[in-house]
């Protein structure tokens, strides 16, 4: 079963409940938890360990001069502003590369060929004798965070029980991330913001054929109209978590709940529980 937990923005709280869920689930089960967030990838804070890490790469030009007529095709073919054909030269931007092979191919005189250039990596860990940690993790300043959220889901590729914690937003990181799963958790806020945010990641969900329930965090105990958007369209409530100083507390000095705090695993428990009933 692969679950991945979302949300329309960042700050709901959807990296807490993935981490809370994954250490519940792994009380009982061997569980595999992937940080797709690539740009801005926390979990290990929850689950420090060591880690092994392998490298992510992704095919950009090179230009065989002894080939190239400085014709100009691949710079005009090029979307991204990632060549640019100069009087005797072509210019490589391998940062601006989105790796899509097309000027290889428009290259009259086969003078391009694919090299890998590394733009980040997978860290493997196991914090919890049954828990591995998969983190992908994009290099500063590029832009494939598909492309190493793909490795990073590879890696855990054929394990009965995936967590999968996406990027907040709906941009394309997060489409890669809901990609193959089962079951979508949508965590909000009781917030006009976190409403209309939860409408957009309910909305890709649904598009993507995803069934998905809500957990409300930081609730201050007035969610109707959250309550009333998820009976409209169908979402069942699956936990709710107070807005509480002593919850805070433990979550700002990296504790999880679910392990420091009476009650909360059971909780836990009981929204995998739901999970459960509800997924395919
Ligand atoms: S398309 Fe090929 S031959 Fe033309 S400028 Fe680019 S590399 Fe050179
Ligand atoms: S592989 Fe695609 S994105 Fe990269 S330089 Fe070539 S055409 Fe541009």
């Amino acid at each position: 079963m692969k679950i991945a937990i979302a949300s329309g923005k960042g700050g709901t709280g959807k990296s807490t409940v993935a981490a809370n869920l994954a250490w519940t689930l792994a009380r009982s089960r061997d569980v595999v938890l992937v940080d797709c967030d690539v740009e801005e990838p926390n979990l290990h804070l929850f689950f420090p360990a060591e880690a092994t890490d392998v490298p992510v790469t992704a095919p950009v030009p090179e230009i065989d001069y002894t080939r190239c007529n400085f014709c100009g095709e691949c710079g005009e073919f090029c979307r991204f502003g990632a060549l640019a054909v100069v009087k005797d030269s072509v210019l490589t931007f391998p940062y601006l590369c989105h790796s899509c092979g097309g000027c290889a191919l428009v290259c009259p005189q086969g003078a391009i060929r694919e090299v890998p250039r590394t733009i980040g990596r997978v860290s493997c860990s196991r914090p919890l004798p049954r828990l591995v940690l998969i983190s992908g993790i994009l290099n500063e300043g590029e832009v494939l965070a598909p492309t190493v959220i793909g490795a990073a889901k590879m890696f855990a590729e054929g394990h009965p029980f995936i967590l999968y914690d996406a990027s907040p937003g709906i941009a394309c990181p997060v489409i890669e991330t809901l990609e193959g799963a089962d079951y979508c958790i949508l965590v909000t806020e009781s917030t006009p913001f976190g409403l209309h945010d939860l409408r957009l990641a309910a909305g890709v969900a649904e598009e993507l054929g995803i069934p998905a329930g809500v957990v409300i965090n930081r609730s201050d105990g007035q969610d109707e109209e959250t309550v009333a958007f998820c009976r409209e369209h169908g979402l069942p409530i699956l936990m709710t978590i107070p807005f509480s100083r002593e919850i805070a507390a433990i979550q700002n000095r990296g504790g999880l709940i679910s392990r420091d705090l009476a009650g909360w695993e059971e909780r836990f428990a009981a929204l995998s529980d739901a999970i459960s009933g509800v997924s395919p």
